[in-house]
């Protein structure tokens, strides 16, 4: 069947591309929503961290947008490297480390050219995943931003896999961030500041985990 212009069902619709003005309205709208949810990171933190994690990662936001704007990268590879380097040296942390890393491997995985197909987007996502293991070790269960990342990565190459639509694997992956996100809250932390707490971190939500949800919940409001 047709909507508009675009031929849904069993074939393949060749305009679903992810672009790099499309990555760069994800960072947008990325530090659209954690700046709007700074105080409500930074409590999260406060209540098993330092409560530096809203103020840290906006400030890294804020100098992304900076970048952005003076000198708009042309290819995937050149703006995701940019996002990479421009929060490793303005967030600081754990979490400055490992956003780090993990846009750096997406740029690399994403390459020279000017737009991703869904199952290349699916392989960057899954190339930064393994970037933030190889860095911080995280393990499904260690109550971090893995517990929110490795889901939504598994759903959205699963759902493309299936022959989803990439809407539908961003949906989805935004779902299962979010399923991770909400599932850290009963979990002992083992990874970072928060497992010097040992069952004192029983019971809360973990910040990380929360802003991977908010990355996802971008993807899926802008990459679709
Ligand atoms: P810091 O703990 O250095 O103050 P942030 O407060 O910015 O850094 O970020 C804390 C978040 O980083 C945690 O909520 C957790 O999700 C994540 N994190 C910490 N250590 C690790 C790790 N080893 N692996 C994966 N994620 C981690
Ligand atoms: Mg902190």
């Amino acid at each position: 069947m047709t909507v508009g212009d675009q031929t849904v069902g069993d074939e393949t619709v060749g305009d679903e591309m992810v672009t790099v003005d499309g990555l760069r309205a994800w960072m947008v709208e990325f530090a659209r929503i954690v700046a709007e949810n700074k105080e409500h990171l930074t409590q999260l933190d406060s209540a098993i961290g330092d409560a530096d994690h809203g103020i840290n990662l906006n400030r890294g936001m804020q100098a992304v947008l900076g970048v952005l704007d003076g000198a708009p990268p042309k290819e995937v590879s050149d703006l995701l490297k940019t996002v990479g380097m421009t929060l490793v040296s303005t967030v600081g942390g754990a979490s400055g480390a490992l956003y780090g890393t993990y846009f750096l491997r997406l740029a690399t995985s994403g390459g020279d050219t000017s737009e991703l197909s869904p199952a290349e987007f699916g392989a960057a996502l899954r190339a930064g995943l393994d970037g933030v293991v190889a860095r911080g070790k995280p393990e499904l269960g260690d109550k971090t931003m893995f517990d929110a990342m490795a889901p939504a990565t598994d759903a959205l190459n699963a759902a493309l896999a299936a022959g989803e639509r990439l809407a539908t694997a961003l949906g989805e992956a935004s779902s299962a961030a979010a399923a991770g996100r909400d599932a850290t809250i009963p979990l002992l932390a083992r990874k970072g500041r928060a497992s010097y707490l040992g069952e004192r971190s029983i019971g809360h939500q973990d910040p990380g985990a929360t802003s991977t949800a908010m990355l996802f919940a971008a993807a899926a409001a802008t990459l679709a």
